[in-house]
């Protein structure tokens, strides 16, 4: 089970349909191939030996997804780097995953003598955006052309594919070593469940060093799709390009769905062709998934659950749920059920005893798709994956038909006055309110109930709510107990890479004569 299956099945197929779009540039699967092996080719005379890792530093483009499977073609080990880092944060990476090869595209020209600096083990940068190659680094394009194609390496099942970094939300991020296998199945696992179909044209809107599109991505080379490319997410972007290439499936993580719908462009733009919607990475409120749906008459929206750890998706909640028609009640709160080859159960976290349906405890998840372990990280290994089963830290629960419903982070729930109160609770009912575009609700210092409960708010354009009216909007809809104690009004909320709320930003400035229960 390797990931260049697709590809070479692709290649047998449809040799000249159109497999990359990129601005202008546009590649057919016989030219794909044809520079994959090149590359591999080229990795390979520049020293890269089975198993050893390459990294890039890219905004999304054709060449992202060439860099993966030219990795994977020359046997070694993909090692996509988070855009949103320091300097200093990428150079600990590069160092950490012994890293002597870095592709590095347009905006991170820049950073190259820092980075050499810091990451004296980086040996070669290879330049692999569209302007002219910056002197010291090697072209990509150059690369490409003065090396022979070599074979597929076809990996096995088993062996490391990739160290990806979790998305940083909670804190610095941590490589997570996934097979591939385990990216194999959640391929076959998207396309099992619908969501993408053959003759698919997917977006790769969301960042291409998050696992999530890298789900995505292997999803449509396993099914001979066309991949379209935009650098990196803005809501104008994707509404033009969805219509300008007929994009027919995409994933979108929450916020970037509320920025597209509120987007004031998007009347202007057809989006007909778009068929299927997948979106998760992080919570949604049923106001906004409302909302999508009906921006986006005739999408299929799917909804899928899951964390790096799982390649990523542990559930999913197709797209019957999502319909009008016959939608049993309450399931668009879920995340879904367990996906196949998955199994999913609530524990207590104290002694992992499984809970009764209904009750809220931590989510564990076994599947093939679990990893192999943190990069040289055993004890948060060991911590994490106990017998085989993966503690996700997020807190859920099961309906009595297995529909998984995730209520918050372990390390986002507010105790306050001993009771739990999960902020994604707090934050569905406030964004009911129409002058609310999104919000995060944290739990903030206390002296008498040790936590309480804080909400960080973002106003429509041109709207605006007094705190007492927020206040009484949330009265109606959730008990007393977990309503915001205090509101602050702000521009936008701090955002990770992967378009993720930093709540860890956001409590900062409160806790810093406290300390919290979990950090
Ligand atoms: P870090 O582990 O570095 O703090 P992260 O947890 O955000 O970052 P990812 O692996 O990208 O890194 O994200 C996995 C997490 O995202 C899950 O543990 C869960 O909290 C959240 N998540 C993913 N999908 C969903 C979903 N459909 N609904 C609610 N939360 C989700
Ligand atoms: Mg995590």
């Amino acid at each position: 089970m390797y990931l260049t299956q697709g590809l070479h099945r692709a290649l047998q197929q449809k040799p000249e349909a159109l497999a990359t779009v990129c601005g202008t540039r546009r590649h057919s699967f016989a030219q794909l191939a044809s520079r994959v092996a090149r590359l591999a080719g080229g990795l390979q005379g520049l020293g890269v030996k089975t198993g050893d890792r390459v990294a890039i530093l890219s905004p999304n483009s054709d060449r992202y997804l060439e860099y993966f499977l030219a990795v994977y073609w020359a046997g070694a080990v993909v090692n996509p780097v988070n855009t949103r880092w320091s300097a200093a944060e990428i150079a600990y990476s590069l160092e950490d995953s012994d890293n002597r090869l870095l592709l590095l595209g347009d905006p991170f020209v820049a950073m190259a003598p820092e980075l050499r600096r810091l990451a004296p083990g980086l040996r070669e940068l290879i330049y692999c955006g569209d302007e002219a190659t910056p002197a010291g680094m090697r072209s990509y394009e150059a690369l490409i052309e003065q090396s022979a194609p070599v074979a597929d390496a076809r990996r096995n099942g088993d062996d490391l594919a990739g160290v990806f970094y979790t998305g940083g939300t909670t804190g610095f991020p941590k490589g997570v070593m996934l097979s591939q296998r385990a990216l194999y199945v959640n391929a076959l696992t998207l396309l099992s469940e619908g969501l993408i179909k053959d003759r698919c044209v997917g977006l790769h809107a969301a960042p291409m060093f998050h696992i999530a599109d890298c789900a995505f991505m292997n999803a449509l080379l396993a099914s001979g799709s066309r991949h379209v490319f935009i650098p990196s997410f803005t809501p104008q972007a994707t509404l033009e390009t969805i219509d300008r290439e007929q994009v027919s499936a995409a994933l979108l993580v929450p916020t970037m769905i509320q920025m597209m719908i509120d987007s004031p462009q998007i009347d202007q733009y057809l989006l007909s062709s778009l068929r299927s919607l997948m979106y998760g990475a992080s919570p949604i409120s049923e106001a906004l998934l409302e909302r999508a749906m009906a921006r986006l008459p005739g999408v299929e929206f799917v909804q899928a659950y899951g964390m790096t750890e799982l390649a990523p998706v542990a559930t999913v909640l197709p797209p019957w749920y999502h319909s009008e028609q016959g939608r049993p009640a309450g399931k668009l709160r879920s995340a879904g059920r367990a996906t196949f080859c998955t199994e999913v159960r609530i524990v207590d976290p104290e002694d992992d005893r499984e809970l009764p349906r209904g009750e809220v405890g931590e989510i564990i998840v076994c599947s093939p798709s679990v990893m192999q372990g943190y990069w040289k990280k055993e004890k948060e290994t060991a911590a994490a994956l106990r017998g085989g089963w993966m503690h996700t830290g997020d807190m859920g629960y099961m309906d009595s038909e297995g529909f998984v419903f995730v209520v918050d982070r372990l390390k986002d729930m507010i105790v306050t006055g001993g009771e739990n109160v999960y902020s994604v609770e707090v934050e569905n009912a406030l964004v009911r309110h129409p002058a609310l575009a999104t919000c995060a609700v944290i739990g903030i210092p206390d002296p008498r109930w040790g936590e309480a409960v804080h909400a960080v708010v973002v106003l429509k354009a041109g709207a605006s709510v007094s705190e007492d009216e927020l206040r009484a909007h949330c009265h109606t809809l959730i008990a007393n107990y977990k309503c915001p104690r205090s509101f602050q009004f702000v521009e936008a909320l701090p955002l990770s890479g992967a378009g993720k709320v930093l709540k860890n930003k956001l409590r900062e400035p409160f806790w810093q004569q406290h300390s919290r229960r979990v950090s």
